[in-house]
């Protein structure tokens, strides 16, 4: 078990659970194709030069030899997008076996804005007029859906159809494992300015996180993309 989680929203978390493999591992692998010499830390000027070489030309497979796992605390609406990565494997928490706590989100002022009127998925940035009184009524439809749930359960209402009532704003939690390859994938589409800002900052704590574990590779994906 490793470092300490970012903080993400009001009440969600990233961690970096266990990773395999660096840049080193990178290169490695990509220098068995064709049966070079390799050797930790005397060659780096060409390491990077690989590195850049094989992410700008699509050559994808060596950056599968990084993994990480990484545990996230986050909306039941945020996961419900993180969910479509087909490509990374996952775990979560059951509300079948246990009863959730009463933790939902509310967004920061800042992100309470108005519907864009060119884009039909997007927000703007403009805060709303209504902003206060947008979270008041975010924050009272969720206590009253938490006061449902825990009478229902009280009731001996099984936890598997108690949970129905719950809103998609109430935090979860999972593990989940991807490689590098996939990992950088998740982050050029969630990174971009036109994903959710909720997912987006979970995106970003992985990035951030991932520079730690394969510096170069990150760097040269980063600057690719334009993100960061
Ligand atoms: C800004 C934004 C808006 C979106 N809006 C919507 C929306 O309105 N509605 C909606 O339903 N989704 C929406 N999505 C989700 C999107 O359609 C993808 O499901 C999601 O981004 C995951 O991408 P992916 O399939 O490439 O990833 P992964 O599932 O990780 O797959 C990675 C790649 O593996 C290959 N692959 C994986 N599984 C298969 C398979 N079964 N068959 C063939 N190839 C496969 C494909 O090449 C795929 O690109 C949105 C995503 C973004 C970023």
């Amino acid at each position: 078990m490793s470092e300490k989680a970012m903080n993400v929203l009001d009440h969600g978390f990233v961690r970096l659970v266990d990773s395999m493999g660096s840049d080193l591992s990178i290169v490695r692998s990509a220098r068995v194709s064709y049966d070079a010499a390799w050797r930790a830390g005397d060659n780096k000027g060409s390491d990077e030069k690989l590195v850049r070489y094989l992410l700008m030309n699509g050559h994808s497979t060596p950056f599968e030899s990084v993994t990480a796992t990484f545990e996230v605390k986050a909306p039941i609406f945020v996961f419900r997008q993180w969910h479509r990565h087909r490509t990374q494997s996952y775990n979560e928490l059951s509300a079948r076996y246990r009863e959730l706590p009463e933790e939902f989100y509310i967004p920061d002022l800042l992100q309470v804005t108005t519907q864009s009127k060119d884009n039909k998925q997007m927000r703007t940035d403009e805060v709303n007029d209504n902003a206060q009184s947008i979270r008041a009524a975010i924050h009272a439809a969720n206590e009253g859906s938490f006061a449902t749930y825990r009478a229902l359960l009280e009731a001996d209402c099984p936890r598997e159809l108690a949970r129905s009532v719950l809103p998609v704003g109430t935090y979860s939690h999972m593990f989940a494992t991807a490689n590098l390859f996939n990992w950088m994938r998740f982050m050029k589409e969630r990174c971009h300015p036109h994903a959710q800002y909720e997912i987006r900052v979970y995106a970003e704590a992985i990035m951030t996180i991932l520079k730690g574990i394969a510096p170069v590779a990150m760097k040269t994906f980063m600057d690719k993309y334009n993100l960061g």
